[in-house]
């Protein structure tokens, strides 16, 4: 199943359809309105969020105009939760500020030691943080998704990242410059407020995961990512390959070759050429090591974000 919501409940989207908040005057074309809504070189639609507030989305540029307003909607339906969480005029004014951009996948998007340029608040892609030892081992230690963003550093004072980040699940992001995304925390409270809860959760994160690798067994380890990277894809489907899960996971290919195994021999995923399922999310719920769980109620906690795809 896909194309389930992470920060907004999916049931919160039904019964209540998507339409243009602009209202036209009369003789006035959409197009008309696009024009008025532009801010600097970018052309802007202004839409109504499934929760009634509007936000200016990047006009795809789509054969037709029909179509075009379609893929805004569709863009704007995965929206960033810390960016929700504000109140409607500051969401609109921060966004105002942000330029959406594809993230690709596999791209870093800062490596640690290296200035961070622009924060991202990711709203279909996903944005995996990774430690280095000796140069060369790797491990994951966070991941971004809906629920964050990447580059929350700067709210410390740091301007340099500490962790590599890379784009872990291609998709469109909101992104914003570093000294833009100063200003906006000294004028905007509310995103103050809401990123330092933040910073406070991802730090959970980190040390969760740290643990998690010192104490728990593959399999389990391996659970527990697929459950995260599904949440955060909005998908039971995504694709990964066993050199990147190795990767990610900080282990030899062979123990994740034999981790998955025994999860597709138990009926939990299915793996094939790179795609990989999520048969049975319950049962490889209970398969997976506590740490999943405990992820979760810290962001319930935290921040009061659903992360999990879970119905
Ligand atoms: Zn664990």
């Amino acid at each position: 199943m896909s194309g389930r919501c992470g920060g907004i409940r999916k049931g919160d989207q039904r019964g209540m359809p998507w339409r243009i908040a602009a209202k036209y005057a009369a003789g006035q074309t959409a197009r008309d309105r696009i024009r008025q809504a532009a801010h600097g070189s970018r052309r802007l639609v202004l839409l109504q969020t499934p929760r009634g507030q509007p936000a200016l989305v990047d006009f795809p540029f789509a054969r037709d105009e029909k179509t075009s307003f379609m893929q805004a909607r569709q863009r704007l339906e995965r929206s960033n939760w810390l960016l929700d969480a504000l109140p409607a005029a500051e969401r609109e004014r921060v966004i105002a500020r942000c330029t959406q951009v594809d993230l690709v996948l596999g791209r870093v998007v800062h490596e640690a030691g290296e200035r961070i340029r622009h924060v991202y608040f990711p709203t279909e892609s996903f944005i995996s943080v990774l430690a280095t030892v000796d140069g060369h081992s790797t491990l994951e230690v966070g991941m971004i998704g809906n629920e964050g963003l990447c580059g929350c550093g700067l709210a410390l004072g740091s301007a340099v990242a500490q962790l590599r980040a890379l784009t872990q699940g291609a998709g469109a992001a909101w992104r914003m410059q570093a000294s833009v995304f100063g200003r906006c925390l000294q004028d905007t409270p509310s995103l103050r407020a809401l990123v330092n809860r933040y910073v406070h959760v991802h730090l959970g994160q980190l040390a969760q995961t740290a643990a998690c690798a010192r104490f728990h067994v593959v399999e389990e380890r391996l659970a527990r990512w697929l459950l995260m990277t599904g949440d955060r894809a909005h998908a039971d489907t995504f694709y990964v390959t066993q050199e990147f899960l190795a990767f990610m996971l900080g282990v030899r290919r062979v123990g994740v070759t034999a981790a998955a195994g025994t999860l597709q021999a138990r009926g939990l995923i299915r793996y094939r050429r790179g795609n990989l399922t999520i048969v049975d999310r319950d049962r490889l719920e209970a398969a997976a090591c506590s740490c999943y769980r405990s992820d979760l109620e810290t962001y319930r906690q935290g921040l009061g974000a659903r992360v999990t795809a879970k119905h």
